[in-house]
């Protein structure tokens, strides 16, 4: 018995630390980077708060050092799939019944523990699952992880706290209720703080959870439930379960106590989920929510008034880090002919300075993508541009798979705005450029707007106010998140809740009240202080 309404503590974003070359901060990130390289890691399935072995394995190894053997992580097979589900069910019914500041407790201590003792261990092992910089791993792993738990208990705190108005005579209160079953969550490689938010947000709204990390993020997905064991979290209230990702979704998907799905990850891939849950619905005690954030075709437009340097660095910089592997990455330009010069220029040598490695080396601004499949994909690409007799490569164009999975930041030059890499999600350090002549500036955002069928990110350089407010205007519908003067990437929770339309996805906004809202099911309670005692109204008389 509490009888408080206490208040959760503010929530304000992790400072992004600056990791100087011999500073503490990233010696410790080195010791633990080598410490988990050179110790054989093996992860284990979470069942109901047990770790479960099986006799299926798979490897995890560094794309940038693909020679190397991390460790191995266990696979499920129907039956350990099926454990999950009784685990998440059986966990519901103490867990949907916890106090939110109890629930709320766990998650922030999660948030502590990432921010203290485990900020070293997460940036590293993102470092070698994912290949990230140790800037990159710091904005992820560490800063925008701890966001996602911190202003998550905020916002679900502003969620509680909304209620209806009580009429004359009523008490009317609406209780926000989990979903009754359990929530599918399936993350992708990308984003070590999207893979633990996944599951992180629905639960914290008191929903229980099957978890599927992707193959490519196995040892930071590991370090995850680490830290969310260590800060307290219940048996079963998140199972972690890898494996056959067809086996995996289709046992879940069978069930009739599945209550939704939160989804990030390529579009086609939901797109298919989405069918699958359609064919089944007949079986489920409730309407699944289904949330899925997919793939993007990010653009940039510069406008002649824009300043060339300030284009450049958005289309080095939005482009290029993390490999371009971003959802977010700007992958198609528009630039006006009289600035297109000075802007590929400065790009070009803006490119010329950076040094691709490992990420051991502080010094690699760019390091390898996630796995063959990408490399191969991606060499591909550039291969058909060399080919085209409608594609000039102004920077790059060399791939080197012996060491690690190495693409060259790459610059093409296109003249035809429908060419290929202008519309299809490369997912790579590989970025298209379509100059357009300066009278054309209106007609170039319709065609911005209509050569892709994503709608993600998307950004517009101008000096220009009339400029700006046509280009909000016309690409009203072509981007979730939208940017001035800036690159499309980078956003920060609580400041600029992320997500897309159209194939992008279901924009429930990621870091957001909108998201939570999503995984509960308000329960209306109106209790009259006088309850009636005679049926008949006044207007029947005496
Ligand atoms: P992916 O679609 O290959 O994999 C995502 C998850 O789905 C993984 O866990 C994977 O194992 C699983 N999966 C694969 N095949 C499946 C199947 N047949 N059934 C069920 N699950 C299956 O994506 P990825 O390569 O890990 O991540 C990159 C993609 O994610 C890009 O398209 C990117 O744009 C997108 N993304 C979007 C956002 C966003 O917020 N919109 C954020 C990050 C990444």
């Amino acid at each position: 018995m509490q009888n408080s309404f206490p208040k959760s503590p503010k929530a304000i974003n992790e400072p992004v630390r600056p990791y100087h070359p011999g500073s503490e901060d990233i010696k410790a990130v080195q010791q633990a980077y080598k410490a988990l390289y050179n110790q054989n890691t093996e992860v284990p399935l979470t069942l109901n708060g047990e770790k479960f072995k099986t006799s299926n394995t798979a490897e995890m190894r560094p794309p940038h050092d693909h020679h190397h053997l991390l460790g191995i992580y266990h696979l499920a097979g129907k039956n350990e799939v099926e454990k999950a589900i009784e685990s998440a069910l059986e966990a519901r019914k103490a867990w949907s019944k916890l106090s939110f500041q109890h629930r709320a407790t766990i998650f922030l201590r999660a948030a502590d523990l990432l921010a203290g003792p485990y900020r070293a261990k997460i940036n590293a092992s993102t470092m070698l699952a994912q290949s990230k910089t140790i800037h990159q791993a710091e904005i992820d792993a560490a800063c925008e992880f701890i966001d996602f738990l911190r202003f998550n208990v905020q916002f679900a705190e502003e969620i509680y706290n909304e209620q209806p108005y009580s009429g004359d005579g009523v008490w009317n209160r609406l209780s926000y209720r989990p979903l009754e079953g359990f929530v599918y969550a399936i993350s992708p490689f990308n984003f070590t703080a999207i893979a633990g938010n996944l599951s992180a947000a629905p639960a914290l709204m008191g929903n229980t959870i099957v978890w599927k990390p992707s193959d490519h993020q196995m040892l930071s997905a590991h370090v995850i439930m680490e830290v969310f064991e260590e800060a307290g979290l219940p048996p079963g209230v998140i199972n972690m379960v890898m494996g056959d990702p067809e086996m995996i979704t289709d046992t879940l998907l069978a069930s009739p106590d599945f209550a939704g799905i939160h989804f990030t990850g390529s579009t086609f891939i939901f797109k298919n989920i989405w069918q699958k849950i359609g064919q089944n619905i007949h079986l489920y005690k409730t309407y699944p929510r289904i949330v899925g954030e997919t793939g993007g075709k990010d653009f940039i437009i510069a406008h002649p008034s824009a300043a060339a340097q300030e284009v450049a660095t958005g289309i080095v910089r939005g482009a290029f880090e993390f490999q371009g592997q971003k959802c977010s990455a700007a992958s198609r330009v528009y630039l006006p002919k009289s600035k297109a010069q000075a802007i590929l220029d400065r790009v070009v040598s803006d490119l010329k300075s950076i040094s691709m490695g490992s990420p051991e080396d502080t010094n690699n601004f760019v390091t390898a993508v996630i796995h063959q499949g990408a490399f191969n994909r991606l060499k591909e690409a550039i291969e058909q541009a060399k080919a085209s007799n409608e594609v000039s490569i102004l920077h790059g164009g060399n791939c080197d798979d012996s060491k690690g999975y190495f693409v060259e930041p790459t610059v093409l030059l296109t003249t035809n705005p429908h060419y290929d890499t202008m519309s299809r999600e490369l997912f790579g350090p590989i970025v298209t450029v379509y100059i357009y002549e300066d009278k054309s500036f209106e007609d170039t955002l319709k065609l911005v707007d209509q050569t892709s069928d994503y709608a993600l990110t998307g950004a517009i350089f101008s000096k220009d106010r009339y400029a700006a407010e046509l280009a909000l205007e016309a690409l009203e519908n072509s981007a979730g998140n939208f940017y001035i003067n800036d690159k499309p990437t980078g956003a920060v929770v609580g400041q600029q809740p992320f997500g897309g339309a159209r194939a992008s996805g279901t924009n429930d906004k990621a870091g957001s009240k909108l998201n939570l809202l999503r995984w509960v099911s308000a329960r209306l309670i109106k209790e009259p202080l006088l309850t009636p005692s005679d049926y008949r109204y006044p207007f029947l008389g005496e």
